[in-house]
């Protein structure tokens, strides 16, 4: 099953220490169901210096994966939403639960 969620969208979180906040999906793993996003469940991770690659030792923040359970896609419209699907002639879009909107279809 693919998710319903995909990379650059705007997600509102619903769960977890992030909760109610919006961000970017900055990446999508679907075999984990998990999605990175922008600014959401931040962690710090300490660096240790390596001056051969020119890295500074410190304290580095870096997203990390969170359940797509935990978001619900942004509809332009209305906001938070959940996802149904239709087909455009042979194509599948996704569109707002609630407004029946489109919502921005698969780039590649
Ligand atoms: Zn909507």
């Amino acid at each position: 099953m693919s998710l319903n969620i995909q990379r650059n969208d705007t997600v509102q979180v619903i769960s977890g220490s992030g909760r109610g906040k919006q961000g970017r999906v900055l990446r999508v793993m679907p075999d984990k169901d998990r999605i990175l996003v922008e600014h959401i469940h931040v962690i710090k991770k300490n660096v240790k210096p390596n001056p051969q690659k020119n890295i500074k030792g410190g304290i580095a923040e870096q997203e990390a994966p969170i359940h797509v359970s935990n978001v619900l896609l942004v509809c332009g419209t209305c906001g938070p939403t959940r996802v149904g699907h239709k087909f455009e002639g042979e194509t599948k879009v996704r569109v707002c639960r609630k407004c029946g909107a489109t919502l921005a279809p698969k780039k590649k």
